[in-house]
């Protein structure tokens, strides 16, 4: 069939919305119509950072690589099941569905111990080809085209292996499916799961976008006591005030004295570190919000080159801090993203406040300069 998709050709490149060629699903695979689509910072590193490179090698290098691009974007996603290939056990035809940012196996040891956030699915996120085979589905012009963690939900349809949907409840609105199919549960599981925040905490979010404002929810939900937002945007930390924070600051250095009264001088239980871009120097200032026994966990995606960062070695061992690092708030897709949906639906997590605008497919350039502007909380794609 064709579908219209935002196609990435190149780092650094414009989207260009192209009318692609995509095949029926195979064995396991399952073809969706997506009605909303979340504008995630991870689509965005992929163009302009090193992001989906397999090494750390120069970018100049890794984009010669074969297959990376053209890449079809997007990777979250809320939609219908229209047809489903043989061998398709979790879902039929008219399910309501998430996408997942990770495929879930379970089969591998991350899966079966309840990690499956980190299953063996995942290293092939960027490499071309369908998880079942390996074969493209999708082509343009008789090009195989790549696809965002294997969903590319940037587009009318998709054919995705079905480890990659979790199916959700068909009441529920698609496009808040869709942002709890990334950026809310990784923010909201930095906190509870990975900060493992605790009733009476103080809890520090660097960085308050559509990822880092989930880390506030998560964190007045489990019962932290303090939560100071930071963000230099002002609009963000007055939105962060309406999801649970209690203190904001434009920048850690104006968070220091903040968090020093709050717990005379105690400092953090945890630092949650989401800000648009993770650097290494951004980690003294974290680690010197971070109190004895205290966890920094970094949610951020950095570029993938960056291999320093400055960390005073005396304090991390003599006051016992933690550096943990986390990926899709260490949450198991399967349960997390519909137990957040009922959340939701309780009336205990706020998911509609999230969405600042939407855009249609061909004013996707526009939706991610709104977000790099710091103009939304989070922008969503919505299709006919
Ligand atoms: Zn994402
Ligand atoms: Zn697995």
């Amino acid at each position: 069939m064709k579908t219209h998709a935002a196609v990435l050709w190149g780092r650094g490149e414009d989207w260009q919305i192209e009318e692609i060629d995509l095949d029926p699903p195979r064995s396991q695979e399952v073809l969706i119509k997506w009605a909303a689509a979340g504008l995630c910072h991870s689509d965005e590193h992929l163009r302009s950072s090193d992001m989906g490179s397999t090494e750390n090698a120069s970018e100049d290098a890794q984009d010669q690589k074969p297959g990376l691009f053209p890449m079809v974007g997007g990777h979250e996603g809320g939609g219908v099941v229209l047809e489903v290939g043989p061998d398709v056990h979790s879902v039929q035809p008219g399910d309501h569905v998430a996408a997942s940012f990770f495929p879930i196996c379970g089969r591998c040891k991350m899966c079966i111990t309840g990690h499956s956030n980190l299953c063996d699915f995942g290293a092939a996120t960027f490499l071309p080809g369908q998880i079942s085979d390996g074969t493209a589905r999708y082509h343009l012009n008789g090009q195989p085209l790549n696809v965002m963690a294997k969903l590319g939900t940037f587009a009318e349809h998709s054919v995705s292996h079905e480890a990659s949907l979790v199916k959700v409840d068909p009441d529920l609105p698609l496009g808040v499916v869709a942002l709890v199919s990334c950026g809310v549960t990784t923010g909201w599981g930095s906190a509870v799961y990975r900060a493992e925040v605790m009733p009476g905490d103080t809890v520090v979010v660097v960085g308050v976008g559509g990822v880092g404002i989930n880390a506030v929810q998560g964190a007045r939900m489990v019962g932290a006591k303090n939560i100071v937002a930071v963000d230099p945007v002002e609009f963000k930390q007055k939105a962060a005030l309406d999801f649970g924070a209690t203190h904001t600051a434009s920048s850690m250095e104006e968070a220091l004295p903040i968090v020093t009264e709050l717990t005379r001088g105690q400092m953090a239980d945890a630092v949650i570190l989401v800000p648009s871009v993770m650097y290494g120097d951004l980690m003294a200032g974290a680690l010197s919000l971070t109190g004895k026994g205290g966890t920094c966990v970094v949610t951020a995606v950095a570029p993938q080159s960056q291999t320093e960062c400055s960390v005073n070695l005396f304090e991390l061992a003599m006051f016992q801090k933690e550096v943990k690092g986390v990926v899709f708030g260490a949450a198991n897709p399967r349960f997390d993203i519909p137990n957040l949906l009922a959340l939701y639906k309780a009336g205990q997590l706020k998911l509609d406040e999230l969405i600042t605008r939407t855009y249609r497919l061909d004013q996707i350039n526009q939706g991610y300069q709104d977000m790099l502007d710091g103009v939304n909380i989070r922008g969503v794609v919505t299709f006919e």
